[in-house]
């Protein structure tokens, strides 16, 4: 039996770490073992002493997340197992070591058990991102289990946990290489060329989670003018072009981003002059321009990072929508997303409601968005299920 110094909860406060719930809330504990610093394994137990599970701690509101609900110790072996079954996943939907795609998320934190920790993978380099402090901690032996798994379709480990520590920890990390290092290389998507620049890029590089939901596009695109609103890398511009767009306007805040776009399209499309791109303010695109397209595609960023300011992220949300109805053409369809975790499916739909609404258009849902399998959602943790989508026809 392993033993970790020891987090007991209060009574009657085990029932959802019972139902394998991931994380515990700092109501919910009795006591902590004295001296423990952020980021230390401990054992849970409840009031009346029955061993629960093993974790780290944290600071904050969440104060243990889950590692294993057997008493094992956390050592390399538990790493391997964890990541294989990660890839193992991956592999078996077709997602990892194939030819026209080099890119996944092969660990997607609570929903593969594994609390804290992304790891993305981009043609041989995989990028980790430790939310916690505890994953931080161990991110030496993860890269090492990485290595150990992959074997040679792993050449390197970038560490980009700097924006993703949590603050108040005091750790004050740097990113880095963990291992390896890859200067040249060539990301591919479904057959589409990109690059991705994990040392200045925004998230680990690029933006894996609309997989799917960029190939949906790609379906709708011919003939049609498309409108790329938030584009980051132009993501979902070149599957427009793909697709046969007749025109495709990208717009992005990020002078950087606006850049990699233009050298993604040159990328797949040398020399197309359907595409241009714009550095600029989404609403102020939207307000400056009376362009209507064919095809609009809204996918901010999280306007609600907590529930505290989910009433001013709804403003947005209705506020943006509002603008994409009025740009959009009689037949039109559009793509709009929220990644905000604390808002809910329901909640979405009710903000783009309003907003058709306001814009005084006839709206059909066509179709209903979420995260690919490679970002899968652990049944026990439903807040994992974080990318919303709608995809409308606008009359
Ligand atoms: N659709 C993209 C991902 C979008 S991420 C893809 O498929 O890869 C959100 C993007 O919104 C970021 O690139 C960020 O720079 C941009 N952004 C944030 N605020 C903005 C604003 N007010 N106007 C325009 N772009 C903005």
């Amino acid at each position: 039996m392993i033993n970790y110094p020891k987090v007991v909860l209060k009574k009657d406060k085990e029932n959802s770490i019972k139902r394998f719930h991931p994380w515990i809330f700092s109501g919910a504990v009795a006591r902590v073992d004295e001296g423990l610093e952020e980021g230390d394994l401990v054992s849970v137990y409840s009031n009346d002493d029955e061993f629960l599970a093993v974790g780290h701690i944290a600071i904050g509101s969440i104060v243990v997340r889950i590692l294993s609900f057997e008493p094992v110790e956390i050592n390399k072996d538990f790493w391997v197992e964890r990541l294989a079954s990660a890839c193992r996943v991956r592999r078996e939907i077709a997602l990892l070591g194939i030819e026209n795609n080099n890119v996944c998320r092969l660990v997607h934190g609570e929903g593969d058990s594994l609390p804290g920790l992304i790891v993305d993978f981009y043609a041989g380099t995989a990028v980790i991102q430790a939310h916690s402090v505890g994953m931080y901690l161990h991110r030496a032996e993860i890269a090492e289990a990485l290595k150990e798994v992959l074997g040679d379709e792993l050449i390197a480990v970038y560490d980009k946990s700097e924006g993703t520590i949590p603050f108040k920890s005091g750790i004050e990390p740097t990113n880095g290489y963990l291992l390896g290092e890859i200067k040249d290389f060539t990301a591919i998507e479904n057959g589409l060329k990109f690059k991705v620049d994990w040392l200045e890029g925004q998230k680990t590089g690029f933006f894996i989670d609309q997989r799917e939901n960029r190939s949906l596009l790609e379906r709708y695109s011919k003939g049609r003018s498309v409108l790329n609103m938030f584009c980051y890398t132009g993501g979902f511009s070149f599957y427009a072009m793909r697709g046969g767009a007749n025109l495709v306007h990208s717009v992005d805040s990020s002078a950087r981003a606006i850049e990699v776009t233009n050298e993604n399209v040159e990328l797949n499309f040398p020399g197309d002059k359907r595409h241009e791109a714009f550095a600029t303010d989404a609403f102020k695109y939207l307000d400056d321009s009376d362009q209507k397209y064919d095809l609009i595609v809204l996918d901010p960023p999280a306007f609600a990072k907590h529930k505290k300011v989910l009433s001013n992220a709804l403003k947005g949300y209705k506020r943006l929508n509002l603008k994409g109805f009025q740009a959009i053409k009689k037949g039109g369809i559009m793509f709009t997303f929220s990644c905000s975790q604390a808002v809910s499916k329901e909640d979405f739909r009710k903000a783009v409601f309003v907003a058709a609404a306001n814009a005084g258009r006839r709206v059909r849902i066509l179709h209903q968005l979420n995260q690919p399998a490679d970002h899968p959602v652990n049944i026990f943790h439903p807040e994992g299920d974080y990318l919303k989508g709608l995809v409308l026809y606008v009359e």
